[in-house]
């Protein structure tokens, strides 16, 4: 979900990303858009949309990416 922040301030230009995915427990679709600014909207689905973040610590990090630390 950071991939739109980094890109747009590596370009620096504003861009948005429209992300579709579908609730892993219903099934319903949901699709969101994220800018460069990490402002999100909901544009289909729940309104309140649990979102999982994983926590990576980056002291111990000694894979090539984060990815990979998933
Ligand atoms: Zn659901």
């Amino acid at each position: 979900m950071a991939t739109p922040f980094v890109q747009g301030r590596l370009r620096k230009e504003p861009l948005s990303f429209v992300i579709k995915t579908e609730c892993n427990h219903c099934g319903k679709a949901i699709t969101i858009e994220i800018n460069t600014e990490m402002n999100y909207k909901i544009l289909r689905g729940p309104t309140n949309p649990l979102v999982f973040a994983p926590f990576v610590d980056f002291d111990k990090l000694t894979d090539p990416s984060i990815i990979d630390a998933f």
